[in-house]
């Protein structure tokens, strides 16, 4: 079996089938087995574990996946891929390869039939131009997965990590701490890919909370408020929170809010923590039915 994460080999099947990378699809394929197997390692995969892989390219990651995992679903947009996948995945019956965009996928209901209903580890290495959009649906759409381990952009999972006070910090970073517990385990530099990505990347581990570690009576509620503070990052809380089409409150009853949660009325949305942003939610959900 000629295992892809060694460069010569990837470069072989590329052309036995003559494959052209897609920039459009975000297509950095790992070259570096070290890497390949800290993800494996970081992601705590076991037999009896069924792992959901986004975007396996020519399998390399996918191969490894098989070698450790119980059954491994992986969905790949680009039908060029496909019967390259069908080859390199050939002795592996675990396998179910999917040519599908994630994003049109309906996650919560398939990851319930092919599991089910028990949480399913997420591991990818992931198309960088779609990266929250695909890590916010796995979150709010409320799917059954127990951990992601993703390779993203560096910023992108320093962004993750970050806290009030600091630039990064921002509606990413404050829901991916609401729903789980995001961990840093291995920075990855332009080399390992094939072609060499423009940027810096790294690879994040993220813990599904069993509860969130911050109480919202409504948590759409919540996240409606964090999207309205970011929106308008340069401009302070209430006017931010006035100014959101998808909020009704007087500028009276911001106030009041903002005074109860014990901030200046001209504090900025990016001072608040998660559990400020939790309290501010609660305290206008009960003004707003005075
Ligand atoms: N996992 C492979 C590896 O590590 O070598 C490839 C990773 S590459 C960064 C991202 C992969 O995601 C590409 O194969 C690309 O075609 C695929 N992809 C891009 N957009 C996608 C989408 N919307 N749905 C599913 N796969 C997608």
């Amino acid at each position: 079996m000629a295992y892809l994460g060694n460069p010569g080999n990837t470069i072989a099947v590329l052309q036995k089938y003559h494959f052209n990378f897609q920039k459009k699809y975000g297509q950095n394929f790992l070259v570096d087995t070290h890497i390949l197997e800290k993800i494996i390692q970081a992601a705590d995969i076991q037999r009896d574990d069924f792992v959901l892989e986004i975007g396996p390219g020519i399998g390399t990651m996918t191969q490894y996946l098989c070698e450790y995992a119980g059954k491994v679903a992986t969905v790949e947009i680009d039908k060029n891929l496909i019967p390259i996948l069908a080859d390199t995945l050939k002795e592996y019956d675990n396998a179910e390869i999917i040519n599908e965009d994630i994003l049109k996928m309906d996650l919560p209901s398939f990851v319930r039939q092919r599991n089910n209903n028990k949480p399913v580890k997420v591991v990818a290495n992931l198309p960088y131009y779609i990266t929250t959009p695909i890590v916010m649906g796995l979150l709010e759409q409320h799917a059954p997965i127990g951990s992601m381990t993703i390779m993203v952009q560096k910023e992108v999972a320093d962004r993750m990590q970050s806290g009030p006070g600091s630039k990064d910090y921002g509606a990413l970073s404050l829901a991916v701490q609401y729903y789980t517990k995001p961990e840093i385990v291995a920075n990855v530099p332009p080399g390992c890919f094939m072609p060499r990505p423009k940027v810096g990347s790294a690879v994040i581990r993220l813990i599904r909370h069993k509860e969130p570690p911050v109480y919202t009576e409504d948590e759409a509620l919540m996240f409606r408020l964090i999207r309205a503070s970011f929106n308008q990052r340069r401009k302070t809380l209430a006017n931010g929170l006035h100014n959101a089409g998808n909020l009704n409150y007087t500028k009276e009853q911001i106030q009041s809010a903002i005074d109860e949660l014990g901030e200046p009325l001209n504090v900025r949305g990016e001072r608040l923590t998660l559990q400020q942003f939790a309290e501010l939610s609660n305290i206008l959900k009960r003004i707003s039915n005075e």
